[in-house]
């Protein structure tokens, strides 16, 4: 995760800049408003942290050129000014979170956090997932294959999904016991063995092209082959 500060106090910067490395992310820093768009404009980053007050161009315009070329983007907004004005001007600019000076590195990471979250979970879910002839809509909880609906339960649609998220890749039984029962199954996994099978049942089965695969005393795995 890449994540571009534009923050021109050099404590501040600073500061920023080793808290977020330390805990994992990559930290571009820019000193001033005209550094801050080149670098939102030409490298890939996954958050963008934006002080209000900048040398050359200040923060307000320095996020309409952003939203300008990049309207997904999560931007959080840093000010000394604890006015709702300057709240009120930065979100609708379409900063999506505000956090006054000074403010505490655990709630700026916890803000951060549920930005990607929120940012992420639209990129990682495309609302169809297709393999093969099988459709999983995400959002309708409704799953077909050469257009017949499947008529799963929600366990089986959760466990479908997951390998689906997943196509081409092995999933063991421990890890997807955790994932669909959000349990941790150690000496049970038959569980999932009997869940899979009824899945097989009603996915597979009926169809001449088998998508789901079992990888002997390990897992499963959803791929066409
Ligand atoms: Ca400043």
């Amino acid at each position: 995760m890449r994540i571009l500060v534009i923050e021109d106090e050099p404590k501040t910067a600073a500061f920023l800049q080793k808290g977020l490395t330390e805990n994992g992310f990559i930290v571009n820093l820019a000193h001033n408003g005209q550094d801050g768009v080149h670098l939102a404009t030409t490298i890939h980053h996954d958050l963008i942290i934006l002080d209000v007050t900048l040398p050359k161009l200040d923060g307000w315009s320095v996020l309409t050129e952003i939203r300008q070329h990049n309207k997904k983007i999560p931007v959080l907004f840093l000010s000394a000014r604890d006015e709702i004005q300057a709240r009120v001007k930065g979100l609708s600019l379409g900063a999506d979170d505000y956090l006054i000076k000074p403010f505490s590195f655990l709630e700026l990471l916890a803000r951060i956090h549920s930005l990607l979250r929120r940012s992420q979970a639209h990129v990682q879910e495309p609302p169809i997932l297709r393999i093969a002839d099988l459709e999983i809509d995400v959002h309708k909880h409704k799953a077909t294959r050469n257009s017949q609906r499947l008529d799963l339960t929600p366990k089986e649609f959760a466990l479908l999904s997951l390998l689906a998220r997943h196509q081409g890749q092995l999933l063991s039984r421990t890890l997807i016991a955790e994932q669909v029962w959000d349990m941790n199954f150690d000496s049970d996994t038959n569980v999932v063995d009997v869940a899979v099978r009824r899945l097989r049942s009603k996915l597979d089965d009926p169809f001449a092209k088998k998508l789901i695969h079992t990888i002997r005393g390990v897992g499963y795995v959803l791929e066409d082959r």
